[in-house]
């Protein structure tokens, strides 16, 4: 086979014989017509056919290395510093196909801004603390390690444990080619960064940012830790015990208002976590609602099962009670009575704003509680209208609470169990028994009403997956009120990609509470504060901050550990060290990587702050992109990056989240570097064989095959990373095969320049039109790759090399090519104008594909028959050495004229390929240079234009090239006479030419022993009977080369 193919089918059946003939020739076959095949300029190489990326990448990856490449054309730039700044991976477990994504854009974008000519340095990041890790610790540990662990023992462990992982997953992005400052990478762990945090923390401290405050938080009973939104799941089937109970009115807001009802009169609420019951401290009403006072006549028996089985009656509800009169919103009497099963009479209705200061007996413990204003949250869409309110246990409950002043109750420890203030129920969990306890209490009370399970959504501790619970405690808060307008400011300032991602960090920051930044565990950065001993009152100042950051910085975090109190707090305070103690809460670990701007793109050298793009998954739109705004803004009023692009999630072939239970996991390493068993098809002997035969790839035959890291790069290039994007084995395959013949075309260009020299470069003028035309097209196609590198619209950009370096190119002008490379001379100026456009397209496409595909943009470079020599007049020795080309401004300058009718031109080439291909199957021809091609147009312009081209004396433009026949003669008119011998006919229709006829014949003459054109002077000349007039010419130029140098190597 041709082995340097990257050409269609039809074309190798064409023009492949004089390559043939040397190539049988070189293996020693006995070749009759071989007299001239030294003659013959084949192509050459030493850039192989397969990539062998498992052993080839890790050799270009160590040249790299080796030669310090990024840090020296980096440096050697002379444009505008370009940050990236890496939001940091979490440094637990392996790297899934979502890190791979994201630190293949991140490479991309980087290695395309110093193609630019930007310095670009990327500072790799990890985030080291938190649960996670401290839990996978503990977990490793037996019961007798876990009895004798101190605080900076579990430290030291997970410490090691981050470090180790940071390690692995280091070595997993070098192996996929990411260039980065991994010598000096930002771990959230280290001395410098945790300073950097405090000293973050210290500035909203100063300003005002930071307070204590009692308050209602997401509580993970399981891990026994406040956490952060980011740290929940919701898990959608949830099941809770929803109740509806009553509340006894002991005076109504007005006089008059109920008194015909007293005494026995309540109202009722409905709540799906009974257990803070205890801790009600109001009823809320919506003062827009209609509410009605309405009487329970007749439990209807046979209706009362209507609402389930699960459905437990209440006290209230069963038989020989006298029954209360019910306050309950008027738009919800009906569902209430179907879902209750009794008959309700509405007796009197009125606006919610009259129930205002009602007072009603706590219904656990006897205090008398009002009826307060709630907001909007209160509707009719479930419940009674009526909402129970416990500002220690939910967050709307707890604003209510504040206009209010109503007390923050929250009788509940740090393991979830009801604590001593919840009188009886003291000791249980709320979960669990004490919510049971609760519901039994208020119906042996006479005030329940009905008790069913309610599924709906409940967060989660994302860790433990165990439920968690709304609990007021003392903890640290940021302000976020003190810089929420200044935060949305700065998002308008902000470019976002795409677009839609501004509306959801507007959304997220205009409606989130106040940052719970404290943790109740010891894995972390400790939130640097003293509490007095007898009164708890925090110690918090610019010097005790100061003084306890310098020894962080000195000594790392776990100096707070293991220092005395008196060590670490200033002189000034050191002789009431006595007084007080050190606090035992670390910071939110999204407090520690949205410290990241000021740990390392606002303190290294060499980096812009803020920096010029963040790039994460679109999750991070509530964790680290929210984070990294809030500390910035906080402390120097503009957000820490200047565009943020995101990325959706890496699911399986159909779309389904990747999971090891379902077995769909796609592993970045088993992409690079194989499975380990990875199986052969059942065809295996044949197989091989064609594997031999460079038939098909070995990638084909094997079920996880070593694609190397290109191949992933160029799947993560071919993606709209903007939404979700899909992976699977059938994916990476076609990935696969279009890297085979980008290679494949990568090999063409360079084997057919085995023997150039950049000085025999033709003058642009003196191109033939196709040549001249090629250009035009290559100029065009590099500034639309230009445009989507710029855009960050990657899969554009695999999209045109598809179409153009693997369709387009090969489809005509290599194909039209070869027979100038192969026979045209090897001096002449027909090889050498097409030479001179192949370095073109080489050197053009080398940088197109450098971002995306390193390796083999390298690998290619080291295989460079030639020198390079850049601007300054030094050699280019790496792919990166070279910059973006400029906009060629002579390749552009084609008539439009001369373009449009080029492209007529194929067009029409098509067509003629149709009809040869006909008189193939006929037996009329073997090879396309065995026939003739007949033209015929009406349209006086079309035919001068084709007469123009089929006498072309440059022998590149001449129409029998373009076609790949031995000769086109255009017809003056169609009549018998002309179209007689002519039996293979079609049409080709164009409103820009008019019709054009089409005639295929045998061609005239006898076929050249040397390029197989056939020519009516072949026997014209004595010393070569067997050549054409051309090769006749060539011959004579020709340097006499040894025939084993002419053949393939
Ligand atoms: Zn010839």
């Amino acid at each position: 086979s041709d082995l340097f193919a990257p050409s269609s089918s039809a074309s190798k059946r064409r023009s492949r014989g004089p390559v043939m003939a040397a190539k049988k020739a070189a293996e020693g076959a006995k070749q009759e017509d071989g007299k001239y095949k030294h003659t013959v300029d084949l192509p050459k190489t030493s850039f192989g056919l397969r990539a062998n990326s498992v052993m080839r990448e890790p050799e270009l990856q160590k040249l790299w290395e080796e030669n310090q490449v990024l840090k020296r054309v980096s440096e050697r730039n002379t444009g505008a510093t370009f940050t990236l700044h890496d939001g940091p991976p979490y440094a637990n477990g392996d790297l899934h196909m979502g890190h791979a994504l994201n630190k293949v854009l991140k490479d991309i974008i980087n290695r395309y801004k110093l193609l630019q000519n930007h310095k670009v340095s990327f500072i790799p990041g990890w985030d080291c603390h938190g649960l996670p890790i401290e839990l996978k610790v503990l977990k490793s540990m037996d019961k007798a390690t876990l009895n004798a662990l101190t605080p900076i023992r579990l430290r030291q462990k997970a410490a090691k444990f981050a470090k180790v992982t940071v390690n692995a997953q280091m070595n997993s992005f070098k192996r996929i080619g990411i260039w980065a400052d991994w010598d000096s990478p930002y771990l959230t762990l280290s001395p410098e960064y945790e300073a950097a945090q405090l000293e973050v923390f210290g500035q909203m401290v100063m300003r005002g940012y930071i307070y204590r405050g009692r308050k209602p938080v997401h509580w993970s009973p399981s891990s026994r830790t406040a956490l952060a939104e980011a740290e929940l799941e919701y898990s959608e089937n949830h099941v809770s015990k929803s109740i509806y109970a009553a509340f006894k009115i002991t005076s109504p807001s007005s006089s008059g208002l109920l008194d015909e009802f007293l005494p026995n009169v309540c109202l009722a609420i409905w709540t799906t976590t009974p257990w803070t019951i205890p801790a009600n401290a109001a009823v809320a009403v919506n003062p827009e609602l209609s509410y009605a006072v309405v009487e329970l006549q007749s439990v209807l028996e046979s209706e009362s099962t209507s609402g389930g089985k699960q459905q437990k009656l209440g006290s209230i509800l069963s038989s020989g009670i006298e029954k209360p009169f019910i306050i309950v919103a008027s738009d919800l009497v009906s569902v209430l009575e179907s879902k209750w099963g009794v008959k309700l009479v509405i007796r009197k209705s009125f606006p919610g704003s009259v129930l205002e200061h009602c007072r009603y007996l706590h219904p656990v413990n006897g205090n008398e509680c009002s009826v307060v204003i709630g907001g909007d949250y209160i509707t009719t869409e479930s419940g009674t209208g009526l909402v129970h309110t416990a500002p220690g246990h939910g967050q709307e409950d707890y604003l209510t609470g504040l206009k209010y002043g109503l007390p923050i109750v929250s009788p509940v420890d740090d393991e979830g169990n009801f604590t001593a203030e919840a009188g009886q129920f003291s000791g249980l969990s709320v979960l669990g028994a004490g919510n049971a306890a609760v519901v039994k209490y208020l119906d042996e009370h006479v005030s329940l009403i009905l008790e069913e399970p309610y599924k709906h959504k409940y967060p989660y501790d994302w860790r433990s997956k165990e439920p968690t619970i709304f609990r007021a405690t003392e903890q640290w808060f940021a302000s976020v009120d003190g810089f929420r307008d200044a935060a949305l400011d700065a998002i308008k300032r902000v470019t976002w990609v795409p677009s839609q991602g501004e509306n959801r960090i507007v959304n997220m920051i205009s409606g989130r509470s106040d940052w719970c930044i404290s943790r109740q565990r010891t894995w972390g950065v400790p939130i640097p504060v003293f509490y007095h001993v007898d009164t708890q009152e925090p110690l918090i100042t610019e010097e005790t901050i100061e003084h306890i950051k310098a020894i962080v910085s000195e000594k790392g975090s776990d100096a707070w550990w293991y220092m005395k109190t008196e060590e670490l707090l200033p002189d000034k305070y050191r002789d009431k060290a006595s007084e007080y103690r050190k606090g035992t809460d670390t910071m939110d670990v999204w407090f520690d990587s949205g410290s990241s701007w000021a740990a390392v793109s606002a303190k290294r050298d060499g980096l812009n702050f803020p920096a010029d793009v963040y790039l994460e998954g679109s999750d991070q739109h509530r964790g680290w992109f929210q984070s990294s705004l809030l500390t910035s803004i906080a402390t120097t009023g503009k957000a820490p990056y200047s565009s943020v692009i995101t990325h959706g999630f890496v699911l399986d072939k159909d779309g389904l989240k990747m999971s090891k239970s379902v077995g769909n996991v796609v592993d970045p390493e088993k992409v690079i570097l194989g499975g380990k068993d990875s199986k052969v098809c059942s065809y295996r002997n044949l197989c091989y064989f064609l594997v031999l035969r460079s038939e098909i790839s070995l990638n084909l035959v094997q079920k996880e095959p070593p694609y190397g890291a290109d191949v992933l790069r160029l799947w993560v290039s071919s993606v709209d990373y903007t939404g979700d994007v899909l992976i699977g084995s059938e994916i990476l395959r076609q990935m696969s095969d279009m890297y085979r013949k980008l290679r494949g075309t990568m090999r063409f260009l360079l084997a057919n320049l085995h023997d150039w020299n950049p000085e025999n470069s033709v003058p642009y003028s003196d191109l033939p039109k196709i040549d001249q035309y090629a250009l035009f097209q290559l100029e065009n196609v590099v500034a639309s790759m230009k445009d989507s590198y710029d855009n960050y619209q990657f899969y554009k950009i695999y999209q045109t090399l598809q179409r153009f370096a693997i369709v387009g190119l090969s489809n005509f002008y290599f194909d039209v090519a070869k027979d100038r490379l192969y026979v045209g001379g090897r001096v002449s100026y027909t090889r050498k104008s097409c030479q001179t456009v192949l370095a073109a397209h080489l050197l053009y496409l080398v940088r197109a594909i450098a971002p995306i595909m390193p390796h083999l943009a390298e690998d290619i470079w080291q295989n460079l028959p030639f020198e390079h020599t850049l601007e300054d007049g030094s050699v280019a020795k790496f792919a990166f050495d070279l910059k973006w080309p400029d906009k060629n401004e002579e390749w552009c300058s084609v008539q439009k004229d001369d373009v449009d009718f080029l492209s007529v031109i194929l067009e029409l080439r098509s067509e003629v390929n149709k009809i040869l291909e006909n008189a193939r199957t006929g037996k009329l021809i073997g090879a396309s240079l065995d026939a003739k091609v007949y033209l015929h147009a009406e349209n006086p312009d079309t035919v001068s234009k084709l007469k123009e081209l089929a006498s072309a004396t440059n022998d590149a433009d001449a129409l029998h090239r373009l076609f790949i026949t031995s000769q086109v003669e255009i017809l003056p008119s169609l009549s018998e006479e002309t179209t007689s011998g002519v039996s293979y006919a079609g049409k080709f229709s164009d409103p820009r030419t008019g019709e054009i006829w089409i005639g295929v014949t045998r061609a005239d003459g006898m076929k050249c022993e040397r390029c197989w054109v056939y020519t009516k002077d072949v026997g014209s000349f004595g010393d070569h009977p067997t050549l054409c007039s051309r090769c006749h010419g060539v011959i004579d130029l020709q340097p006499q080369a040894s025939p084993a140098a002419a053949a393939v190597a």
